[in-house]
């Protein structure tokens, strides 16, 4: 079943937020795409509640402008943009039943009691709450109560979905079902979702582009595997994941590449603009017992091999001691690896990057 809905582009200009001296926003530019997956994703601290409160119009920029399909919405109150909102813990009626608290938004905006009816069941099955309908949110789980939640906020075929670390008080497994929810209703709707984490992976499965914020900045904002794989810059790089960072020296361009060495070794990565570090995500890198043919490689010492079930991290120690980490399929990890063993490192030149 798909329900229709009328999916708008936000646009953001120059948005700044102060609080008192303190500046919590700086400077925000981008544009959330109509039927687009964004999401806000940064360290605690960083500023993604407060933009999302500006998007929702709960909190007033105190610099900048945004629109909504091209429309001014800078001073528009909270309750004109008419957007669907899901928060942590976002409070449901405890006296309502789950069907009385999907129509109550219809029944403010005076819909027709048969249109409410038809749409509310619509969105109970779309949620998966079929059978739960007349239940109170007291006799439901918190994955449920957070379907009930979204339903809600889907009912009234808001333009734009602001959804707040949803589903942070949930365990893992849950959690996982829950992400997988709404891809589904992101897929089905077609609707604009903006949706703040501070889970990397969260951020990575979920999105079709992410917004990386640091200290009210915006870092990055690109699809998924671009700031896992192209990060700009140093913060970005390391807020993602492990990365191992190998300064080079002597650089020079090799065509597409840079060159340089590092402990003696000549290394090669694509690009030339950026920085003189090379970076290189743990799970690109390969160890083998001799010197491969072709590619990057350093000679490296096993310090430590921490079992993680389909994979195993391997810490080592590089030339200048360096620390280098990479990750390997536990199914066939070489049976003599153990600290001290005397390895090579190596990764295909194109996985690498420049900071
Ligand atoms: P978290 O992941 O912890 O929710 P966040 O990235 O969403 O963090 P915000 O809640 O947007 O961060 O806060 C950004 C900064 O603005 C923080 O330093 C916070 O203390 C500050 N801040 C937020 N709201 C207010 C307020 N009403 N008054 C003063 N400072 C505020």
């Amino acid at each position: 079943m798909t329900v229709a809905t009328r999916a708008a582009e936000i646009g953001v200009k120059g948005i700044g937020k102060d609080f008192g001296t303190f500046t919590a926003l700086d400077d925000i530019s981008l544009t959330v795409g109509r039927g687009e997956f964004l999401t806000l994703l940064g360290p605690s601290g960083s500023g993604k509640t407060t933009f999302l409160m500006l998007l929702a119009g709960f909190e007033d920029a105190t610099r900048g402008s945004m629109t909504l399909d091209g429309q001014d919405m800078t001073r528009v109150p909270a309750e004109k943009r008419g957007f669907g909102m899901v928060f942590q813990g976002y409070a449901l009626f405890p006296h309502m039943t789950v069907e009385q608290n999907i129509a109550f938004p219809l029944k403010v905006q005076k819909r027709p009691a048969r249109e409410i009816k038809a749409r509310v069941s619509d969105i109970v099955e779309m949620v998966g709450l079929g059978g739960h309908g007349h239940k109170r949110p007291a006799q439901l789980s918190g994955g449920q109560q957070q379907r009930v939640a979204l339903a809600r906020a889907l009912a009234c075929e808001p333009p734009v979905m602001l959804l707040d670390e949803p589903f942070s008080a949930l365990d893992k497994n849950l959690r996982g079902q829950m992400q997988d929810e709404v891809r589904r209703l992101h897929r089905e709707t077609g609707t604009t979702f903006v949706f703040v984490t501070h889970d990397q992976s969260e951020a990575l499965a979920l999105s079709s582009r992410v917004a990386i914020f640091e200290a009210g900045k915006l870092q990055q904002i690109a699809p998924p595997r671009e700031v896992y794989e192209r990060p700009e810059n140093r913060f970005v790089a390391e807020f993602l994941g492990d990365i191992n960072l190998l300064p080079l020296r002597d650089t020079m361009r090799d065509g597409d590449m840079l060159r340089g060495t590092f402990a003696g070794r000549t290394l090669r990565a694509p690009g030339h603009e950026n920085g003189q570090t090379l970076a290189v995500r743990p799970e690109y890198m390969s160890l083998g017992h001799s010197q491969p043919g072709s590619g990057n490689a350093i000679p490296a010492k096993v310090t430590d091999l921490t079992y993680l079930g389909a994979e195993t991290r391997i810490d080592l120690r590089g030339p200048e001691g360096t620390d280098i980490v990479l990750t390997h399929a536990s199914g066939d990890l070489p049976p003599d690896l153990a600290p001290g063993s005397d390895i090579w490192a190596s990764w295909p030149e194109q996985k690498g990057f420049l900071l």
